[in-house]
């Protein structure tokens, strides 16, 4: 049964469900308030790391354009370090399949002319307003809302939201793999207790593979050096400082430098929760999706993952659904979502415990240098978000 879908938003939650919904034959309308030249010319907004089992829908759908040039990322490392001591090390945390991590403004471009060139689809670049929101909610049989954190029109979720204020100071850059450096396939993650964390992963920029790498300072701790928003060049200056404690990303990292000068972030996220549905002023509902809905660190790395299985499983439930997309189905298709294993609560409750470690949970990752069962559950939990309830109790 084919139907009219209008999709608000072209990240990758709005611009996954669009493919994978004109592939089912639906009718697809997409607006999105930057065009492709605007994506590609922009800075960086993610480090976007895509773990293995959540590329399926994008490979299924036609859209894993970058199979041959991407780094593998195959293998993981945890590391804590105190007074720049190494006190765990486990380089050997294998993915059980591999993840991916391709520069947003070079994906979500290209997705963006896919869609526009795809049979059935449209894409309209201009910024959606209530009102304009109002009136699509007319002319389509559903509308769906895949703004991006921090627009507003989704009411916070007191109940599942834990925090009312960010819990890192983040930044990012994209640096250019020095020559010295043969294979790029790990993800490594160094914690560094009362300081914060580093996550240095391969990915694909513009200009070939790249390290990319997040930094997650504690708030009013030592790495708490970028609230004045830095220009790239200067941030990157200030993070490679900090490298310091962690002597071995300090010397990896040495000598190398932006990919360009548009590769550097860096801000805060309130992590919150959404209520999914939203009632415009004709009554009418919209469902969101992705970060419009549902908003963690990324410390989990686990945002453009959560935002791959809603688009998956919101465009399967759709083809699925006969009926009117009235706003009780809209919440049965969101829960179905959140609760589905790997799903929204199984992410968020990931992240959150790893904002706020309990003490117990780090004590015994200090402990389990020879644990590699242990480690291989603990790292397979942030690849998969699932049996988070082992990670709760640990
Ligand atoms: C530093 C950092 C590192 C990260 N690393 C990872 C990682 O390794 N792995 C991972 O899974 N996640 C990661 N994330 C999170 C991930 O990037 C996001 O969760 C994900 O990209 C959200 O996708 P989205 O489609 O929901 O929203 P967005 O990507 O924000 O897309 C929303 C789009 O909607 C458009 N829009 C907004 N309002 C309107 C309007 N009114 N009208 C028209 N268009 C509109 C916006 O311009 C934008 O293009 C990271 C985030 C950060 C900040």
């Amino acid at each position: 049964m084919t139907r009219n879908i209008a999709i608000v938003g072209g990240g990758v939650a709005g611009l996954l469900a669009g493919h994978l919904l004109q592939r089912d034959g639906h009718r697809v309308t997409l607006l999105s308030e930057q065009r492709p030249d605007d994506l590609r010319n922009g800075p960086i907004t993610s480090t976007q790391c895509v773990f293995g089992p959540r590329l399926r829908p994008e490979r299924g759908a036609g859209l894993a354009f970058w199979d041959d040039t991407a780094p593998v990322i195959a293998n993981g490392r945890l590391s804590v370090w105190l007074d720049e001591q190494c006190v765990l090390d486990w380089s050997d945390a294998l993915l059980d399949s591999p993840a991916q991590s391709v520069d947003h403004r070079m994906k979500l471009a290209t997705w963006m002319e896919a869609l526009s060139d795809a049979d059935g689809a449209s894409v309209h670049y201009r910024t959606v307003d209530e009102s304009a929101l109002d009136a699509l909610t007319a002319e389509h049989d559903l509308v769906l809302v895949a703004t991006g954190r921090g627009r507003g029109l989704f009411r916070r979720n007191g109940e599942l939201s834990q925090h009312t204020e960010p819990q890192r100071q983040i930044a990012a850059v994209y640096l250019r793999v020095p020559e010295r450096t043969s294979v790029i396939d790990t993800i490594r993650w160094s914690i560094v207790p009362g300081a914060g964390e580093l996550l240095v992963l391969p990915a694909l920029t513009f200009t070939g593979p790249c390290h990319a790498v997040v930094v997650e300072a504690l708030p009013g701790g030592p790495w708490d050096v970028w609230r004045d928003r830095p220009q790239s060049a200067e941030l990157w200056k200030r993070i490679r400082e900090l490298l310091r404690d962690v002597p071995r990303e300090h010397e990896a990292l040495a000598g190398t430098t932006l990919t360009d000068d548009r590769a550097a972030l860096s801000g805060a996220i309130t992590p919150t929760v959404r209520h999914p549905v939203a009632v415009l002023p004709s009554g009418r509902a919209v469902l969101g999706l992705g970060d419009a809905v549902v908003t963690n660190d990324p410390l989990t790395a686990s945002g453009a993952n959560s935002a791959v299985t809603a688009a998956a499983m919101h465009a399967a439930a759709i083809t699925e659904h006969t009926g009117a997309f009235d706003a009780d189905w809209m919440r049965r298709t969101h829960d179905a979502w959140w609760n589905a294993p790997g799903g929204g609560r199984d992410a968020t409750a990931v992240a959150n415990t790893l904002l706020n470690p309990p003490p117990q949970l780090l004590e015994r990752l200090l402990v389990s240098a020879n644990d590699h069962a242990f480690l291989r559950k603990f790292t397979g939990i942030i690849e998969t978000t699932e049996d988070t309830d082992w990670l709760l109790s640990t």
